[in-house]
């Protein structure tokens, strides 16, 4: 399948890899939009959220939980944003199901 971030996940494009499981992969994000900025992609490929099934209940918990891990990790004391860009209005680029985490500065609202 012709999709970057299975390319990322399998390895054959390089990434900034922070962390990895059976279910996710997180990788600092090429255009950082805050000083902390990484996605967490599930390894199935899943198009969007508006693809997800009731049998992803657990993967969609199991980001959340995976955001909070690394964001103590990185230090990020104040808080953070988890965004999830849902097809063409909802600002999606690329195809393959991910959760930005933001955070190291403070986040306006609302965005445009
Ligand atoms: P979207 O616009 O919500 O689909 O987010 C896609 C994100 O992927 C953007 O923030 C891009 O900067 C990021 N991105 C695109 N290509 C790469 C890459 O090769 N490595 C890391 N991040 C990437």
């Amino acid at each position: 399948m012709d999709c970057l971030f299975c390319k990322i996940i399998s390895g054959e494009i390089p990434s900034d890899k922070i962390y990895e499981d059976d279910l996710v992969y997180a990788f600092r994000d090429i255009d950082p939009q805050a000083p902390t900025h990484f996605l967490i992609v599930p390894k199935e490929h899943i198009a969007s959220a508006d693809e997800l099934e009731e049998r992803h209940k657990e993967l969609v918990g199991h980001v959340f939980l995976i955001a909070k891990k690394i964001c103590a990790e990185e230090g990020l004391t104040r808080g953070y944003r988890i965004v999830n860009n849902c097809k063409e209005d909802g600002g999606q680029s690329v195809d393959h199901l991910h959760f930005h985490v933001l955070g190291g500065r403070s986040l306006k609202w609302p965005p445009g």
